[in-house]
């Protein structure tokens, strides 16, 4: 049975005021709240096993060890990944995104390969290909997005060719909550002989997924997004494509052998992890995993889907609204506008009454121009908000609208 008001006792957090107002936290798509339970993983960590890992044999070493390695294991599962070997911990999805365009694109892109990516991209999956197209003469290309906000996959069939190397693209969208149809595109990316990589921000946190179901060769997430601490990530790599690809940065732990002159790489998937990694967060990452395999990622996608159809519903009713993105198979997030109103200060006025949503370009500026915007408000929700919320969220605008309503 899933029982949103028992899960939100597990959120300390939801029980701040804002100006003694109660908090409504809309702003999931930015980070998500934390779970006691990984709050408390983090603690524990610290308070008993704290060492650094893959180098000692002490005793503090060994189970600081154990413990991210475990938390490897729970993140593969989690995707279905079938080979621990290829899940890769970052700082997040960014520098996921990043690692694959370095070791992956300045090693075996070439001048006229084509990188296909879509107009929705966040910056994440847009500006490290920028800087890998100019570092080896690579073009990009952009599959449109229809005026409903889903993919243009006729578009899609005719840009995927011969000269492409690479396909990637948002699982789901930050800004117009679609789902785009990854597994197709990874099955064109495949027949013209290129890799595709999936960036699984908006995905890992709010939909069941498995790499193997997708067929990527790459998927992209960030921990924090999905009840983990900040500061951990994932990069799930085919193990054969990564074996193939150079090391992303150097340093400790990534090496087999070091001389003076030249160097040889560790195993997977340490030759990606140089340095000392970011050992409690992996762990507390670890902890979420289980939390929301608990909860059961069906039921979640479940609780999210009815939550942002009604708020899809209720939002629709306010006079002179704009909602982005496709009218049905969206994820739990509606980006809006309303007539005259900036965005900032739309969010400025809902903080003051204890509702914190989301307003800007969401780092996405090319999907801003596309949609003829500046900016957009966005309300984005998690297993852990209520139709009360979304009624919180309704009230303030309506109130908002009058009292902009007045000066316009
Ligand atoms: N991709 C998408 C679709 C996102 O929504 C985000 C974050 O908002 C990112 C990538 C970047 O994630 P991070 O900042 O955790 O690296």
């Amino acid at each position: 049975m899933y029982d949103v008001e028992e899960i939100r006792r597990d959120f300390p957090i939801l029980d701040r005021r804002i100006d003694g107002k109660k908090l409504v936290y809309l702003d999931n798509a930015a980070t998500s709240q934390k779970p006691r339970r990984v709050i408390q993983a983090l603690t524990e960590y610290y308070e008993e096993h704290n060492a650094n890992i893959h180098r000692g044999v002490h005793r503090l070493a060994e189970e600081a060890t154990a413990a991210y390695e475990e938390a490897r294991r729970k993140m593969a599962r989690f995707l279905s990944a079938p080979d621990v070997r290829g899940l890769i911990f970052t700082r997040g999805t960014t520098e996921a995104i990043n690692l694959v365009a370095h070791a992956w694109g300045r090693k075996f892109l070439r001048e006229g390969d084509e990188i296909v990516l879509t107009e929705a991209e966040h910056h994440s999956n847009l500006v490290p290909w920028q800087l890998a197209a100019r570092a080896t003469g690579a073009k990009l290309r952009f599959i449109p997005i229809l005026d409903d906000g889903t993919l243009d996959m006729e578009a899609a069939e005719r840009l995927i060719g011969p000269r492409t190397r690479l396909v990637g693209c948002i699982h789901a969208s930050n800004v117009l909550a679609t789902i785009n149809p990854v597994e197709r595109l990874a099955e064109l990316a495949h027949e013209a002989g290129a890799l595709m990589l999936v960036d699984g921000a908006q995905s890992a946190p709010h939909l069941p997924v498995s790499v193997e179901a997708l067929g990527c060769d790459f998927y992209a997430c960030s921990g924090h997004k999905m009840l983990g601490p900040t500061g951990v990530g994932v990069l799930w790599g085919k193990p054969e494509v990564l074996e193939d690809m150079d090391p992303f940065l150097g340093g400790g732990e990534m090496i087999r052998e070091v001389h003076l002159d030249h160097s040889t790489w560790n195993d997977l998937p340490y030759k990606f992890e140089a340095g000392t990694m970011n050992v409690a967060q992996a762990v507390g990452l670890g902890a979420a995993v289980d939390y929301l395999d608990e909860l059961g990622m069906e039921n979640v996608r479940e609780h999210e889907r009815r939550l942002g159809e009604y708020a899809y519903r209720r939002l629709s009713e306010i006079e002179g609204i704009t909602l982005y993105g496709p009218s049905s198979d969206r994820t739990g997030l509606v980006s809006f506008s309303l007539p005259d109103v900036h965005p900032h200060d739309l969010s400025q006025l809902l903080d003051e009454e204890g509702v914190a949503i989301r307003s800007g370009h969401h780092c996405a500026q090319p999907l801003m121009r596309r949609l003829g915007v500046a900016a957009t408000a966005r309300a984005s929700f998690y297993l852990y908000n209520t139709e009360e919320e979304v009624d919180a969220l309704v009230g303030a605008l309506q109130r908002a609208r009058e009292f902009f309503g007045a000066f316009a």
